[in-house]
């Protein structure tokens, strides 16, 4: 199928909430919307493929508005489906604007011309890009570092393999917030894991590596299982553990203050 490309940035592709908190965290969340406009005909994808996981990361945004508002700082988050672009990818990762998700081919992601995808680029991806980076920017003005946290959520079972990890904790090059967040943690409440259910090695790091590291902002990528976040209630308790645990986590170690240390061991 050929889709038919909108005109340059016709749509919304980025949005921030609470842009003046002073909480001292930037929150992301780059897969929160699922929305495809309608001039893409859903991508050639049907009904239920277009409300799934392969569009969005469901949960991801409500978990990540209770952070922002619970440490009163600004989120970042993605007004477009990924499958349109995926913020979280570099322009020539192959993933970028996908043909295929997981055993799903997205049809109206098939040849596109040099100009369509530079449509998609210009238009979704650098806009996000500059907001987060003035995001950032505003943030390390004052004198002490923020801490990036990106927020997303994963399938309980990926081509047909059952996930047991809950929640995953993940990182860079940067391990620090990783680190003091697994030292605190008791394993009482979740399944947590370093670095899964995938990690750096999969290229799932762009935003931590774009935004974070240049500028040596402590930084922590969560995955929720998806399945723990469905309803209302699922939704507080995950935003109450995870205040819970960066908070213990930052009075644990002042790792703000420290030299970035590379990647602990898995
Ligand atoms: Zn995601």
């Amino acid at each position: 199928m050929s889709v038919q490309e909108p005109g340059p940035n016709p749509y919304q592709a980025v949005e921030v909430t609470n842009p003046e908190g002073r909480g001292g965290f930037v929150f992301v969340c780059e897969h929160a919307s699922r929305l495809i406009p309608e001039e893409y005909q859903d991508l050639g994808l049907d009904a239920d493929q277009v409300k799934s996981h392969i569009a969005w990361d469901p949960g991801a945004l409500a978990v990540a508005r209770k952070l922002s508002e619970a440490f009163d700082s600004p989120l970042v988050a993605g007004c477009l489906s990924r499958l349109l672009y995926d913020c979280n990818r570099p322009p020539h990762a192959h993933d970028a604007i996908p043909m295929v998700s997981e055993i799903h081919t997205i049809p109206g992601n098939q040849n596109l011309s040099f100009e369509a995808k530079k449509q998609r680029i210009d238009g979704i991806y650098i806009p996000f890009q500059e907001t987060l980076e003035a995001v950032v920017k505003k943030a390390t003005a004052s004198d002490r570092l923020p801490l990036m946290v990106t927020v997303h959520s994963f399938v309980p079972v990926y081509k047909g393999q059952k996930r047991a990890v809950e929640v995953g904790f993940l990182h860079d090059d940067d391990s620090r917030f990783v680190d003091a967040i697994l030292s605190v943690d008791d394993g009482a409440k979740f399944v947590v894991e370093r670095n899964a259910p995938y990690g750096p090695e999969d290229g799932v790091t762009h935003t931590l590596r774009f935004h974070a590291l240049p500028h040596q902002i402590p930084n922590v990528m969560i995955e929720i299982r998806n399945d723990l976040i469905v309803t209302d209630q699922q939704v507080a308790d995950m935003a109450d553990y995870l205040r819970d645990v960066i908070t213990k986590a930052v009075s644990y170690a002042d790792f703000r203050a420290a030299t970035p240390s590379t990647g602990a061991s898995q």
